[in-house]
This record gives C-alpha cells, sequence and structure tokens, in this order.
C-alpha cells in the first residue's frame, strides 16, 4: 500500500485565504484591522526566521502586524511590564510572545500574564483549562493545524484509536485534548511509555511530537492508519549539508500507512496558518463583532 500524501501547504494556503477573505467584513464592522503582536527577545536565529516569517503572513492576510525585538539581556519585569502594556492596547488583538526566552526570564510568568483573550498561541493555562474542559478559548497552533489535516482527510473522528506520541503542553497534550474532544479514544505516549511500537501498533491516527529524528518506524504502524509528523529534525546529510525530518520515517512509514504528512510540507506550513485564524477569532471577539467561526 502506498499512503495518500497529506498536503499541508495547500491546506495552509486555503485557510489562509479564508482567513484574509473575513478581514475586510470585520475591518468595516469594527473600523479597524485586526492586530497581531510578537515580541522577540534576543537574537536566536531560527526565533527570528520564524517570527519574520510570522510578520510577512500577518501582512499578507490584511492584518496589522508589530514586531517588538528587545535585547538578549532585557529583564523579566521589563517583558511583564511590555506584556501589561500590550494587554491594556485596544489596537492589539493578538499577543505572541516568541519562545524560548533567555534563561533569566521565566517563561511560565510571561505566559500568564497575557491576556486569555489576547493569548493566540493557546499556551494560557485559563486556555489550557478552557481545552481540558471544553469551554472555548484559544488552542495551540500545530495541534489545532494538525486536527484540521486529519478532519480534512478522514471526516468523523468518533471511535478511532488515536495515540499521541509526546507529552508537552505545547503540541502533546493540547492535541490529547483535541482528539478526545472529537471522540477519539486516546492514548499519550511519552520516553516512560513502555513497549511504545506495540502502543503505535494499536493507532487508527498517530501523532508523533517527540523531536527524534525518523524513531516512528513502519513495523509500529497499523496499515492504513493516518499518520501525523510534527516533528522538525535538522540532521546531517553529508557532503557539509544538513535537511529536516521529521519523527517519523517517511519512506517506509509511507508504504504501510494510509495517509502521512510530510516534512517539510506538511503540519509546519498550518502552524502560521492557525496563528492567522487565532488573531482573526481573537479580533471578532475583542471588539464585540460577531463571526461564524464555521467558516474558519
Ligand atoms: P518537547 O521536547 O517539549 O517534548 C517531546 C516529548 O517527546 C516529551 O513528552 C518526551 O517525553 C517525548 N519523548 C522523548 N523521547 C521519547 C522517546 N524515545 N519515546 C517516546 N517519547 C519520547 O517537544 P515539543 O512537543 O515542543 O516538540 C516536538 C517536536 O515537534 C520537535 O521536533 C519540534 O521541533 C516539533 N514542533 C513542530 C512544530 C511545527 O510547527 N511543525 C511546532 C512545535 C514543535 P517526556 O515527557 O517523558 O520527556
Amino acid at each position: 500500500m502506498s499512503a495518500a500524501i497529506i498536503d499541508g501547504k495547500a491546506a495552509a494556503e486555503r485557510l489562509r485565504g479564508r482567513v484574509a477573505a473575513l478581514v475586510p467584513d470585520f475591518a468595516t464592522k469594527a473600523g479597524r484591522q485586526p492586530g497581531l503582536t510578537v515580541v522577540l527577545v534576543g537574537e536566536d536565529p531560527a526565533s527570528a526566521v520564524y517570527v519574520r516569517a510570522k510578520g510577512k503572513a500577518t501582512e499578507a492576510a490584511g492584518m496589522k502586524s508589530d514586531t517588538i525585538r528587545l535585547p538578549a539581556g532585557t529583564g523579566q519585569d521589563e517583558l511583564l511590564d511590555l506584556v501589561r502594556a500590550l494587554n491594556a492596547d485596544a489596537s492589539v488583538d493578538g499577543i505572541l510572545v516568541q519562545l524560548p526566552l533567555p534563561a533569566q526570564i521565566n517563561e511560565n510568568a510571561v505566559i500568564a500574564t497575557i491576556d486569555p483573550n489576547k493569548d493566540v498561541d493557546g499556551f494560557h493555562p485559563v486556555n489550557a483549562g478552557r481545552l481540558a474542559t471544553g469551554l472555548y478559548g484559544f488552542v495551540p497552533c500545530t495541534p489545532l493545524g494538525c486536527l484540521m489535516l486529519l478532519k480534512e482527510q478522514l471526516g468523523d473522528l468518533a471511535g478511532r484509536e488515536a495515540v499521541v506520541i509526546g507529552r508537552s503542553n505545547i503540541v502533546g497534550k493540547p492535541m490529547a485534548q483535541l482528539l478526545l474532544g472529537e471522540s477519539c479514544t486516546v492514548t499519550i505516549a511519552h520516553s516512560k511509555t513502555r513497549d511504545l511500537p506495540a502502543v503505535v501498533r494499536r493507532a487508527d491516527i498517530v501523532v508523533a511530537a517527540v523531536g527524534r529524528p525518523e524513531m516512528v518506524k513502519a513495523d509500529w504502524i497499523k496499515p492504513g492508519a493516518a499518520v501525523i509528523d510534527v516533528g522538525i529534525n535538522r540532521i546531517d546529510a553529508g557532503e557539509g549539508k544538513t535537511r529536516l525530518v521529521g519523527d517519523v520515517a517517511f519512506d517506509e512509514v509511507a508504504q504501510v500507512a494510509g495517509a502521512i504528512t510530510p516534512v517539510p510540507g506538511g503540519v509546519g506550513p498550518m502552524t502560521i496558518a492557525v496563528l492567522l485564524r487565532n488573531t482573526l477569532v481573537a479580533a471578532h471577539r475583542n471588539a464585540g463583532v460577531p463571526l461564524d467561526k464555521g467558516t474558519i
């Protein structure tokens, strides 16, 4: 069998198009554009690339994009004061503090200071609690993007066995909550899981969010299962070059799975598209403009 390739790039473009199409209506009703402010502390090169990409995508969707760059030596109090000022600024709908932060700053303190209604990354404990209790809030972008891909590919997910490998607050745990919300039977695996291949073999849906290159092998996969690869790992490709691979051994798993996301071009592009979606939702909520969420 050869798996269907889930085209995350195309799905992300469609979502970005749907978001952009709704911006003019919001602007007419609210008298302003939706606004996303991204805060970058320090000069981590990967973070700088992500932040530039987020800014470009925000503008391309017709939204207001601000990037605040602070030096690596910025103190925690200074950053918290900035977040409080952004909370109070009515032209800012979404606040995203790019992680990781330098060692002198406590990430949890920063996340907890962001107004939950502007927390478009969905990392605030209030939003994690809303997700866990089935209330309406912001859901982290990467797992929500994974769910969108799964639903586009499979339709109704109810009753399916899902195994999420990884239990981070950013990917694994919210992914498991989302799948539970779709009435899947969910297992969360992690580094202490016994006989991981046997656990994964039960799954109709596998989500790998580990950070270990090509760890998930073909003989772990139930024939026909849908495999979502969140991992982004840069490995040595010889001759001084590197290449990106996921947490799934793509070539061999694609022979067994029913559907699979590639790396790159799978989950990655969905993350920014969902960020735009969350910002648009935040703008409607903050401005008191109704939004039919079924449209995005
Ligand atoms: P974390 O490092 O926070 O979490 C990794 C998880 O994997 C942990 O729960 C850990 O278990 C588990 N794990 C580690 N080794 C094993 C193992 N041998 N067997 C089973 N489980 C294991 O990573 P993130 O969740 O932040 O990210 C995961 C991957 O996804 C990374 O490659 C990251 O780059 C990528 N990513 C991609 C995004 C995208 O936009 N596509 C966005 C975010 C992340 P334990 O808790 O027991 O330590």
